[in-house]
């Protein structure tokens, strides 16, 4: 199987979430995946947005690969239909698993797991570690405060304004896939010509 032309991890709710809003976003966002034949990494459930999104990428025609720690096949219910289902010991081998399989990452509206995930890929960029985009899908104002809190951070002198900007915030699902394609698409033609 030829490596899709891009792979993008994406973290989102176990959740289904209180607002109609978040599955529609999910699934243009699973769409948008699918009819460009690409790929999904995500975290192998069948629950809540996790399990919209790989449904809308399978039934568009694109790759789906989950990773799931063994101890939450049963609550996170493991989907059983992807093009390829990792089921791993601990949360970080899903994790390593995840980040080797992608390009990109992009949160959609989740909970503290999704939060974490982003968190935890935006500051591995901070430190260096990997050069992958970042994305934050803002559905229906879901991460105002949060976006608001990240520009306390910057004027209060706790985070750079280059690393703020290195996360790409935006609030129209397919715009943003794109915007992230681009940016791996820009980031490897620098690669190569600084070779
Ligand atoms: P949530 O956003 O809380 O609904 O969780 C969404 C996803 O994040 C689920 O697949 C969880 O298994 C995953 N998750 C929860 N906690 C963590 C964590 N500490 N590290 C990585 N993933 C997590």
């Amino acid at each position: 199987m030829n490596k899709p032309s891009f792979s993008v991890c994406v973290f989102c709710g176990a959740r289904e979430g209180a607002k109609a809003e978040y599955a529609t976003a999910t699934r243009s966002i699973g769409q948008a995946i699918g009819q460009r034949s690409w790929q999904l990494v995500y975290g192998g459930g069948k629950v809540g947005l996790m399990g919209e999104l790989a449904n809308a990428v399978l039934t568009s025609g694109g790759r789906v690969i989950g990773v799931i720690p063994e101890s939450l096949m049963q609550r996170e219910v493991g989907h059983l239909g992807l093009s390829e289902l990792h089921v791993v010991q601990t949360m970080h081998e899903r994790k390593q698993l995840m980040h080797d399989r992608a390009d990109a990452f992009l949160a959609l509206p989740g909970g503290i797991g999704t939060l974490e995930e982003l968190f935890e890929v935006w500051t591995w960029r901070q430190l260096g570690y990997h050069d992958m985009p970042v994305g934050l899908l803002n559905v229906d104002g879901y991460f105002d405060d949060l976006i608001a809190f990240i520009s306390t951070m910057v004027k209060s002198g706790f985070l750079s304004r280059k690393q703020q900007s290195a996360l790409t915030i935006d609030d129209d699902a397919e715009r943003l896939l794109l915007r992230l394609q681009q940016l791996v698409l820009v980031g490897s033609t620098a690669a190569r010509e600084s070779n």
